[in-house]
């Protein structure tokens, strides 16, 4: 069986290529993939300004944000049956190495995979996949294509807020930095828990998106003296929650001023490969928790959950500016690299049934 599939060769070289699938192993699934959405992150790896991408190994498929449906399954699989609308795992841990027996997260895995980002791993960019059973969830019928592929994003910001012990109520004030796809996704999590939400934009639209998307109230930094635009919110006490969902040095730089006292700080955004000068003596003087997530743990199934429960009110669907279909992936990548402040979420998309 023949597939067209896109791999990347190195920066600014991706091409459409018909391959010959392999015939499925015991324990894999093959899907016929409907959508996949282009992540902040498969563009940084387009551009060469990212080194999760391994190209410098061989050319890779991209795309870790997906959905499809099940054609067919192997001998071995038997949670996973053919028809089934599915999405995925992005990291695919061994579960037999040190760290993964030791229990850490999938991104600490001695023998990681990841879809989207690697020769050994397949990737959403193309009309068929390859994925191992344990790393597939099943997605209610009723679900577009798109809206599965937006499982994955959704779950990092999801997991932000409420993995590795994070947790967050109604009790809870909560400052979101940066409306991209994983802030808003924190913004709807962080909602959805009672919390009262605060976010933080200097892109108006960006900002309006997240008042449609459970912002209380939003928050230009460029305005004027962000702390004071934070505390008068707050009644001068700062939020007891922070997620940076914006990689932005300033922003970085400012949660330590507007944090209050006995904040949990979550990073979800990238900043590594540069130093971001903080105040961090704030964390002693404040006492606050900060806490890092590369990845997610065993939350596909939960934030599937998660999503079903507020479809109705949070549309996904609407989240993606542009639609191209998938013989279109170089317009669709020109798209997201130039159109930044419009292209909220480019979709590729797939002739299925
Ligand atoms: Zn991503
Ligand atoms: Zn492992």
């Amino acid at each position: 069986m023949k597939s067209k599939t896109a791999f990347l060769h190195k920066p600014h070289d991706l091409r459409i290529e018909e391959v010959e699938l392999a015939p499925l192993k015991p324990n894999q699934v093959l899907i016929q993939v409907g959508a996949c959405g282009i992540c902040g992150s498969d563009v940084e790896c387009f551009e060469g300004k990212s080194a999760e991408g391994r190209y410098d190994i061989a050319p890779y498929t991209p795309g870790h944000e997906w959905g499809g449906k099940i054609v067919e399954v192997g001998s071995g699989v038997s949670t996973l049956k053919a028809g089934m609308k599915v999405t995925g795992d992005c990291v695919m841990a061994c579960g037999v190495c040190q760290n993964c027996k030791d229990g850490l997260m999938p991104s600490a895995c001695l023998n990681m995979r990841e879809i989207g980002f690697r020769p050994d791993s397949p990737g959403g960019m193309g009309e068929y996949m390859i994925v191992e059973e344990q790393y597939v969830h099943q997605i209610p019928d009723d679900w577009s294509y798109a809206m599965g592929a937006w499982v994955e994003t959704f779950s990092i910001g999801y997991f932000g807020l409420w993995g590795n012990g994070g947790y967050i109520d109604a009790s809870d004030t909560a400052v979101i930095f940066g409306v991209g796809p994983v802030g808003i996704s924190a913004t709807m999590a962080a909602k959805t828990s009672g919390a009262t939400v605060i976010v933080v934009d200097p892109i108006p639209s960006r900002r309006e998106l997240a008042l449609k998307y459970g912002a209380d109230h939003v928050v230009d930094p460029t305005a004027g003296n962000l702390k004071e635009q934070i505390d008068k919110l707050t009644n001068g006490s700062g939020p007891s929650v922070i997620a940076e969902a914006s990689g932005n040095d300033t922003a970085i730089a400012s949660i330590f001023d507007i944090a209050g006292h006995s904040c949990r700080i979550h990073l979800i955004g990238h900043s590594i490969g540069r130093k971001v000068p903080v105040e961090l003596g704030w964390t002693i003087w404040k006492t606050l928790k900060i806490n890092g997530s590369g990845g997610t743990k065993d939350f596909g199934q939960r934030t599937i959950r998660f999503m079903s429960a507020i479809k109705d009110k949070y549309d996904f669907d609407a989240l993606n500016t542009h639609y191209f279909s998938f013989d279109k992936l170089h317009e669709a990548m020109d798209t997201a690299i130039n159109e930044k402040d419009t292209a909220f979420k480019v979709m590729l998309q797939f002739p299925i049934d």
